[in-house]
C-alpha cells in the first residue's frame, strides 16, 4: 500500500491489503485510470452493492508528484514508446495512474449545444445522439468533483447551477478584450483552484500546469483521492489489456499481460478506458472490428499568436490561461470552415537585448476539424502490441479556418497594446485524442451508443475522449467526464 502513489514497479494492490486471487471474477473490470474510466468508476461506487468487487488493470505505474517533478518529461516519453507513430505529427498523452490528469493544463470549458448538431444546424459532420441538455446535469457533477473555478453569471453556455470556485482573476488584456467583445469574451473555466480545497492549494499563478509544482490542478490522485483505496477496488497497475474475450455476444474477461505473463479477468460488466489510441486498438485485436472502429482519428488544429506587448503593459492574471474568446466559434460560418476558440495566456516577462523589460501575451486559436477516414489506428503485423497510428491528412474544413488566422487576430490586436512582431506558429499537436470509437446511433459509423455501450457487446462500455464524433475547439475532458457520470449513472440506475 505504502507505495502506490510513488514510482514503485508494478503490482497487485487491495485496499485494506491482501492480495486477490486472480481466478475471482469481478461485477466491474475496468481498464485504465484515467479522466473517462476514473469518472465512470466514481460514480459506479457511488450506486454500488456494498460487497461489489471491481478490478483496475492500468497499463502504466504510479509516478507520485515528487518522481514527476523529478522527471519533468519522464511520463511523456514512456508513452511514445508504447506506439508505432508512422507520420510527423505529434500525440502526446501518459501512461501513468490518472493517465492525462497528471499532465494537462486543466482548461474546462463545457461544449456549446451547436457543437452536439453540427449536420443538423450546418450539414457537415455529424450529430452527436446526445444534445446539450441531456449533458447539463453531468457537467455540473464534473465541476463540482475538479471544483472548476469559473464565473457563473457570464458564460457562452447555460448552466443549472453555480460553479463551485470563483473566477480567476482576468489579465489587463482579458479586460480589454471583454471590452471590445463583451458579448464574446469570457473568463476561461479551468480545474485550477481560486481557493483551497481538499489536498489541493490554491492556484499560485505561476503557468507552468502541466506539471504543477504545488499540486493545485485537479487530478485523479489529488482530486478524487479514495478513488483506489475503497475496499471494494482492486488495482493492478503494469497490466497492458490486451484483447476482450467475447463468447455468444457478451464480453467474459479482459485478456492482460503482466509481470511477462497473459492473464484473464473474468466479469460482469467491462469498461475500456485507455485512451483514444489504445481503445481501438484492444478491440481491433478482440476482432470487434465494425467499419468505425480506429476510424476518425482527430484532434483540434492548434495556432499560437504570439503577441509582445508595449512598454508597461503587463497582462498580470492569477493563473496560466485566464480568457476565453468565442467571437470565431459559432456561427453560419460553420457551413464553410470550422469553428475557432481563443485561449488567452500570460507567458513569462522576456528582456530585449539592451532594452526594457517586455510581456508577451498568447492567443491560442484552437480549430475544429472533422474525422477523416484515413486517419486511423490498426494492428501493426509487425507488432501487434504498439498500436500503429496514421495520420495522412487535415479537412479543408479546418485548412479553411487556419488561413483565417492572420485576419481574426488582427481584430482581437486592434484593441490591445501590441509591439510590432506578431508572430503564428502552428502546432504540431493540440494533445487531444478523438475520434476512434465514436459514438452515435448507426453501427455502420459509430461503434458505441449514446450510454457509451458498444452497439453489440452490451456488457463492454468504452469511455474516454475516443468516443468523441465531430472534434470542436472546446477542450474535451469535461466532456468527457460528464459523458462517463452519465453512462454509469445510467447502467445502475
Ligand atoms: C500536455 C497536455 C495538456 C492537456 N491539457 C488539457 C486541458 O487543459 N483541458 C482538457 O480538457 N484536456 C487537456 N488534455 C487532454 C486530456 O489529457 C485528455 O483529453 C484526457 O486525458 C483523455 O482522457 P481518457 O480517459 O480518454 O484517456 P487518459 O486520461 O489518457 O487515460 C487512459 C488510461 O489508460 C491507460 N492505458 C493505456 N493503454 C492501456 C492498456 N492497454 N491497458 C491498460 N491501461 C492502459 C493509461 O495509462 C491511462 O491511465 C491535455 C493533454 C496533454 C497531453
Ligand atoms: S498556474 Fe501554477 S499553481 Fe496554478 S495550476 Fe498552473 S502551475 Fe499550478
Amino acid at each position: 500500500m505504502a507505495d502506490r502513489q510513488s514510482g514503485a514497479p508494478a503490482r497487485r494492490v487491495r485496499a485494506g491489503g491482501g492480495d486477490l486471487a486472480s481466478a475471482d471474477g469481478y461485477d466491474l473490470v475496468v481498464a485504465g485510470s484515467g479522466f473517462g474510466s476514473a469518472f465512470f468508476l466514481h460514480e459506479y461506487l457511488r450506486h454500488a452493492r456494498r460487497d461489489a468487487r471491481v478490478l483496475v488493470l492500468e497499463k502504466g505505474v504510479a509516478r507520485n508528484h515528487a518522481w514527476q517533478l523529478e522527471h519533468p518529461l519522464g511520463l511523456q516519453r514512456e508513452a511514445q514508446r508504447a506506439i508505432d507513430n508512422r507520420t510527423s505529427k505529434l500525440w502526446v498523452f501518459n501512461l501513468a495512474l490518472g493517465g492525462g490528469s497528471n499532465c494537462w493544463w486543466a482548461a474546462t470549458p463545457r461544449m456549446l449545444p451547436a457543437d452536439f448538431e453540427l449536420r443538423t444546424r450546418y450539414g457537415v459532420g455529424r450529430d452527436w445522439p446526445l444534445g446539450y441538455d441531456d449533458l447539463e446535469p453531468y457537467y455540473g457533477d464534473a465541476e463540482h468533483l475538479m471544483q472548476v473555478a469559473g464565473p457563473s453569471d457570464d458564460t457562452p453556455f447555460t448552466r443549472s447551477r453555480p460553479y463551485p470556485q470563483p473566477p480567476h482573476t482576468l489579465s489587463r488584456v482579458d479586460e480589454l478584450l471583454k471590452a471590445s467583445f463583451p458579448d464574446k469574451f469570457f473568463h476561461l473555466p479551468c480545474a485550477r483552484p481560486t481557493r483551497a480545497t481538499g489536498k489541493r492549494p490554491p492556484c499560485c499563478g505561476s503557468g507552468v500546469c502541466g506539471l504543477c509544482p504545488v499540486d493545485a490542478k485537479f487530478t485523479i490522485a489529488n482530486g478524487l483521492p479514495g478513488l483506489f483505496s475503497d475496499p471494494r477496488v482492486t488495482l493492478e497497475t503494469g497490466a497492458s489489456v490486451d484483447a476482450v474475450d467475447v463468447q455468444a455476444g457478451q464480453a467474459t474477461s479482459l485478456i492482460y499481460r503482466s509481470g511477462g505473463r497473459e492473464q484473464r479477468a473474468r466479469g460482469e460488466l467491462f469498461v475500456l478506458g485507455t485512451n483514444g489510441l489504445f481503445n481501438p486498438h484492444i478491440l481491433l485485436r478482440s476482432s470487434l472490428d465494425g467499419p468505425a472502429v480506429g476510424r476518425g482519428l482527430v484532434e483540434q488544429l492548434s495556432v499560437d499568436v504570439d503577441v509582445p506587448l508595449a512598454e508597461g503593459a503587463f497582462p498580470l492574471g492569477s493563473t496560466s490561461m485566464t480568457g476565453h474568446g468565442y467571437a470565431f466559434y459559432d456561427g453560419p460560418h460553420r457551413r464553410r470552415r470550422g469553428a475557432a476558440l481563443v485561449e488567452t495566456w500570460s507567458v513569462p516577462l522576456f528582456a530585449s537585448p539592451g532594452g526594457p523589460l517586455r510581456q508577451r501575451v498568447k492567443l491560442k486559436f484552437i480549430i475544429e476539424d472533422l474525422p477523416l477516414p484515413n486517419n486511423r489506428v490498426e494492428v501493426s503485423p509487425d507488432d501487434p502490441t504498439r498500436p500503429l497510428v496514421v495520420f495522412e491528412e487535415r479537412s479543408d474544413y479546418a485548412m479553411a479556418t487556419l488561413r483565417r488566422v492572420g485576419r481574426d487576430a488582427e481584430t482581437l490586436l486592434a484593441s490591445l497594446p501590441v509591439e510590432k512582431e506578431v508572430r503564428r506558429k502552428v502546432n504540431n499537436t493540440e494533445s487531444h485524442i478523438l475520434g476512434t470509437t465514436a459514438m452515435g446511433v448507426d453501427p455502420a459509423s459509430s461503434v458505441v451508443d449514446a450510454g457509451l455501450v458498444h452497439h453489440t457487446v452490451r456488457n463492454l462500455v468504452v469511455v474516454g475522449s475516443s468516443v468523441f464524433p465531430t472534434a470542436p475547439p472546446a477542450n474535451p475532458s469535461l466532456t468527457l467526464c460528464a459523458l462517463s457520470l452519465r453512462a454509469a449513472r445510467r447502467l445502475l440506475s
